[in-house]
């Protein structure tokens, strides 16, 4: 069954982030209704809390097709291709005219919240007939809280209202919920809006990922004009050099250009490398600091902020009343675990995928977009875009469509994988 058995009923999105309006825009297309939710004031609600950060990739690979297609109908001009826009720059130059597009306009409700999913007067348990009822979302928006019916529910929440814990066991490190007046969320704005609570002070950054280090570089150029600003970097491994990535050798320059970057911050001695520290515990001091304590005996750094670059997971509360089949470990569609395993597969290069790998059980259930990496953190746009593509084909009855995917990823230039692991 596809959800042209409801042809009468929208097809939820939600989140107007780039994939949720990338869905949009292929469902709009295809001829079908969307009814995008999305909980904040504006598309790409969650972009704008990190406006400030760029990209590694270029314009010519945070575009979708259907969404450039129905842009370029109004007259929408592209950025220059080989360009790097910031997340602000995505948000204006592109999201919000797409989610202003007079096609797509009257089908996005802002301030709307998804807080469930089910399938209409059948819980979880029961299967007999389950597919010929529609699934309904449940929104809780200014006017209250309300049931809508829908013939498929597209999932393009993200992850960033949800980041990991400080704490290494992936619960709250002890003192973490008492230490928010130290914490500066996983990308502070050091350059800018937090410039303040940054310059001429001691900020640790926790974290193996890009976001760890975008921090780090913009603190490293804060220092460069703000005496007495500190940087410590503190990673759980014993090398930093998955981080420091394939420099030359990245098929997106901007992402390698990062990591050599950092590299030279840390050589030169501006950034103070901390290995081998996992936190487990937090506690202000008696003058106003944090004391961050690692799980070895004496190990602890004091601190005036912390940013801790965690990484995210998925908002599964949600998803309770359907089925879905999950990575146990990264809490992804379990087919698409072994292709975007961090800690076996490195690189970007992952294998072209759509909805065949992110069908669940509950059938017109499909989580996309960042959050169907569940935990993995290297999720890229492009791979979102063809993730849609083929979904809202299968969830229309073209299962030739559905079934044809083709995405070259550029890849980072170095991969953990070992041999015969499903690596490069
Ligand atoms: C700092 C940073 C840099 C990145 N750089 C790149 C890059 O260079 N290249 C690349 O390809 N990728 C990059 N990514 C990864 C990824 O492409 C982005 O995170 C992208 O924003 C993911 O798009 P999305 O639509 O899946 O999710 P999001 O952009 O997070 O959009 C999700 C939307 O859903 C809304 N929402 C959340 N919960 C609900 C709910 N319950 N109900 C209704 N709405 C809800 C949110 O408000 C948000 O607007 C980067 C990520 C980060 C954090």
């Amino acid at each position: 069954m596809t959800s042209n058995a409801f042809p009468e009923l929208p097809i939820a999105v939600i989140g107007a982030g780039p994939v949720g309006l990338a869905a949009a825009a292929h469902l709009l297309e295809r001829g079908r209704t969307p009814l995008v939710l999305e909980s904040g004031a504006q598309a790409g609600a969650a972009i704008l809390e990190w406006a400030h950060v760029p990209l590694f990739s270029p314009w010519r690979y945070t575009v979708d097709v259907a969404s450039r297609r129905l842009l370029e109908a109004e007259g929408w001009m592209e950025p220059d291709l080989e360009s790097i826009p910031t997340g602000g720059d995505l948000v204006r130059e592109y999201l919000a005219p797409l989610a202003a597009h007079r096609g797509l306009a009257p089908h996005i409700r802002y301030a709307a919240r998804v807080i469930g999913v089910a399938r209409r007067d059948m819980d979880k348990v029961r299967s007999v007939g389950r597919g010929r009822r529609p699934l309904v979302v449940r929104v809780q928006s200014d006017s209250g809280v309300e049931d809508i019916e829908v013939a498929g529910v597209i999932d393009a929440s993200g992850t960033w209202r949800t980041p990991n814990p400080v704490g290494a066991g992936g619960l709250p490190a002890q003192g973490e919920e008492g230490a928010a007046h130290w914490l500066a969320g996983p990308l502070p704005d050091v350059l800018g809006r937090d410039r303040e609570a940054h310059a001429g002070r001691a900020t640790l950054v926790i974290g193996m990922g890009h976001s760890a280090a975008n921090t780090l570089l913009a603190l490293d150029e804060l220092a460069s004009g703000s005496p007495g600003t500190e940087i410590v970097w503190a990673i759980r491994g014993r090398s930093p050099r998955r981080l420091y990535g394939g420099a030359e050798s990245d098929e997106l320059p901007a992402r390698g250009a990062i990591g050599t970057r950092l590299r030279e911050a840390v050589d030169a001695g501006r950034i103070r490398l901390v290995t081998d520290f996992s936190v487990s515990r937090l506690e202000p001091t008696d003058d106003g600091r944090l004391a961050v304590h690692g799980a070895r005996d004496g190990q602890v750094l004091v601190v005036d902020r912390l940013a801790a670059a965690t990484g995210f997971r998925p908002d599964l509360d949600m998803l309770r009343e359907v089925r879905l089949d999950l990575d146990p470990a990264l809490e992804c569609p379990r087919a698409l675990g072994p292709l975007i395993d961090p800690t076996v597969h490195s690189c970007s290069t992952v294998e072209p995928h759509g909805a065949d790998l992110l069908a669940h059980p509950e059938s017109e259930v499909y989580v996309v977009g960042m959050k169907s990496y569940g935990r993995a953190p290297t999720f890229l746009l492009a791979t979102g875009y063809e993730q849609v593509r083929s979904v809202v084909a299968a969830m229309t009855g073209d299962a030739a469509s559905a079934a044809r995917v083709d995405l070259l990823l550029p890849a980072t230039g170095v991969c953990c994988a070992t041999a015969g692991a499903g690596g490069c």
